[in-house]
């Protein structure tokens, strides 16, 4: 009879350690997740200052040039 009762305590102490491991695996994923779609977010907004004509370009589309950043080839071309 208690080894009865020590089997069923296992089983159910290992589905719970299997639950909560699975609960704490979906948490972290789900966090991962929204740090990755703020990242994004942060670097799509923000915008930097063209050396030569001083307009603000967001970053996906300035060139870098001598740690500089330039909006067109143009302003790149012009300052050399
Ligand atoms: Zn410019």
């Amino acid at each position: 009879m208690i080894l009865k009762i020590l089997l069923v305590v296992g089983v159910i102490a290992l589905l719970y350690f299997i639950y909560m491991k699975g609960r704490a695996a979906a948490l972290n994923s789900q966090k991962e997740g929204k740090d990755n779609k703020q990242k994004e977010k942060e670097r799509a907004n923000e915008m930097v200052e063209c050396s030569t004509c001083k307009i603000y370009c967001e970053l996906d589309d300035v060139l870098l040039s001598n740690g500089k950043y330039y909006c067109s080839k143009e302003c790149l071309e012009k300052i050399k």
